[in-house]
C-alpha cells in the first residue's frame, strides 16, 4: 500500500484545475484519470463568460487562445427559427480544453496517472483508502490523507468506517451495506418530489465537411423529447450534444435516430449526417447532492450535476476547483470539519447562480415556452435578445 497526501480522482476540468491549484501551493498531488489518452466528451463545449473569467482568475486565460467567441443563438422549434445576437461566451472542444488543463496540472508538478481507474473508496479515521485499477488490470490499494472526488458522472463504490454521519454513498456511487439506510431515505424523499422526466446526455462529433452553423453560432433545437445544441469547433468539426428524455430515446431506438428526427423536423441539412454519426451517451444527468464524508471533498459533476446548456457545468467546475484548494489544505492539516465546511461553501457558491440556471433549465424543458418565444422573437427581436441575454446572465451585443 502506497501513501500520497492528496489523491484526485478524475482528470476533467474540476479535477485537473484543483490538482494544479494544490500543486502550486506546494502539495504533493496524484491525479488519477481513467482515460488513457485525449478524447472527445459528451458536452456542448460552450464556456459561459463566467467560466472564462474563472480560468483567467487561475492564470490560465491563455488556454482559450483558440476558443471561438460565441455571439449568436439560433433557436429552432420544428421548422420555425429565430436568430438572436447574444454574447454567450466561448467555444472550445472538450478534447482541447481537458488536455490543456491536464498539461497545466503536470507543469505545476502534479503526478498524472492516465489509464488508472479508482474502483472503490473507503474512509478511515485517519484518511482514505482507494483501490485503483492500473492499465494492466491489476488493482492496488492506496492511502491518502485527503481525496478530491472529481469523477464527473462516473460510478465509484464508496463506504465508510468513520461513523454514522459519514455513512452515505457519494453521488453516483453504488452504496455499500453501511450506506444503504441513508441512501434509501434520500431516494424516498426524491420519490415524493413531482416527477421530472429522466434525461440522458448524448453527443457526437461530425467532420468539418458536415453542413451546420458557422463559427460563433449556437443552434438549439427544443422538442418534447429533449433538446440538442450544435456548434462549430475551433478545428471546424461540429459538436452535437443533447439531453434526451430516457423514454423517448428508448422509443426512437437510440440517439442517432432521435437526433435525425429533430433535425428533420427543423428541415435542417444535418438530419442525414446525425443519423449516421457515432453517438456516445452518458448516465442519467440528474444527481443528488453528494453527501459529506470525512477526508473526501467532491467537486464538479461528482458533487451533483446540473442541466446541460445552462453554461453552469464548466463554470461550476472551475469555480469549485479554485475554491476547494483552501479547504483541502485545511483537511490535510487535520481539520476534521474541513469536508463539512467545503459542503457549505459549495452550497453558497451554487446559490449565486441558481435563479438564472433554473429559469434557463425551465425554458429548455418546456418546448411550448420556446415555441412562444420563437414566435414573439420574430416580431420583436431586440426584446427577445434582451430576454435571452438576461437568461444567460449577459447583456446583448447591440
Ligand atoms: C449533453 C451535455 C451538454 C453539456 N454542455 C455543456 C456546455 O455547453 N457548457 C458547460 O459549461 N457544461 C456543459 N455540460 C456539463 C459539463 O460537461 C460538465 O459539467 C463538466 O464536464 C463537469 O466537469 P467535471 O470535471 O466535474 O467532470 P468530467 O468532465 O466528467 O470529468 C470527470 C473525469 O473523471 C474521469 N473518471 C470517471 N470515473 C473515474 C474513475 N473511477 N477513476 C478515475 N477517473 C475517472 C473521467 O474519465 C473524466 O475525465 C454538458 C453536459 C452534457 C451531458
Amino acid at each position: 500500500m502506497t501513501r500520497t497526501p492528496i489523491l484526485v480522482v478524475g482528470g476533467g476540468p474540476a479535477g485537473a484545475l484543483a490538482a494544479r491549484g494544490l500543486a502550486l501551493r506546494g502539495q504533493r498531488v496524484a491525479l488519477i484519470e481513467a482515460r488513457s489518452q485525449a478524447h472527445d466528451k459528451v458536452c456542448g463545449a460552450c464556456l459561459h463568460p463566467e467560466a472564462v473569467r474563472e480560468l483567467d482568475r487561475a492564470g490560465l486565460g491563455q488556454l482559450l487562445e483558440h476558443a471561438q467567441e460565441l455571439s449568436s443563438l439560433e433557436l429552432f422549434r420544428n421548422a420555425r427559427r429565430v436568430r438572436l445576437q447574444v454574447a454567450l461566451g466561448r467555444v472550445l472542444s472538450r478534447r482541447a480544453l481537458d488536455e490543456a488543463l491536464l498539461l497545466a496540472a503536470v507543469h505545476a508538478g502534479v503526478e498524472l496517472r492516465r489509464g488508472h481507474s479508482a474502483v472503490s473508496l473507503t474512509t478511515r479515521h485517519d484518511g482514505v483508502e482507494l483501490d485503483v485499477r492500473a492499465p494492466t488490470g491489476e488493482v492496488a490499494r492506496e492511502h491518502a490523507s485527503v481525496v478530491l472526488l472529481a469523477n464527473g458522472l462516473g460510478n465509484l463504490r464508496v463506504s465508510s468506517s468513520a461513523g454514522p454521519s459519514a455513512s452515505r454513498a457519494a453521488a453516483g456511487s453504488a452504496p455499500t451495506s453501511r450506506a444503504t439506510t441513508a441512501s434509501r431515505a434520500s431516494a424516498g424523499a426524491r420519490a415524493r418530489r413531482p416527477a421530472r422526466a429522466r434525461r440522458l446526455g448524448a453527443g457526437a462529433i461530425l467532420p468539418a465537411s458536415a453542413p451546420g452553423p458557422e463559427r460563433g453560432l449556437l443552434q438549439m433545437f427544443v422538442a418534447p423529447e429533449g433538446y440538442m445544441g450544435v456548434v462549430r469547433l475551433e478545428d471546424d468539426r461540429l459538436d452535437l450534444a443533447a439531453a434526451f428524455d430516457a423514454e423517448a430515446l428508448r422509443n426512437a431506438g437510440g440517439a442517432a435516430d432521435l437526433a435525425a428526427r429533430l433535425f428533420a423536423r427543423a428541415d435542417h441539412a444535418l438530419h442525414e449526417f446525425a443519423g449516421r454519426a457515432r453517438w456516445r451517451g452518458t448516465p442519467a444527468l440528474a444527481r443528488p447532492e453528494a453527501p459529506t464524508l470525512q477526508h473526501v471533498l467532491p467537486l464538479g459533476d461528482a458533487a451533483g450535476s446540473v442541466e446541460p446548456f445552462t453554461g453552469e457545468g464548466l463554470r461550476r467546475a472551475f469555480v469549485q476547483a479554485n475554491a476547494v484548494v483552501e479547504h483541502t489544505l485545511d483537511a490535510v492539516a487535520g481539520n476534521g470539519q474541513a469536508a463539512a465546511r467545503w459542503a457549505r461553501t459549495r452550497r453558497e457558491l451554487l446559490r449565486a447562480n441558481t435563479a438564472r440556471v433554473n429559469r434557463l433549465a425551465g425554458a429548455l424543458r418546456h418546448p411550448r415556452v420556446v415555441a412562444l418565444g420563437v414566435g414573439l422573437a420574430s416580431l420583436w427581436p431586440a426584446a427577445a435578445e434582451r430576454v435571452a441575454g438576461s437568461l444567460h446572465g449577459r447583456t446583448v451585443l447591440r
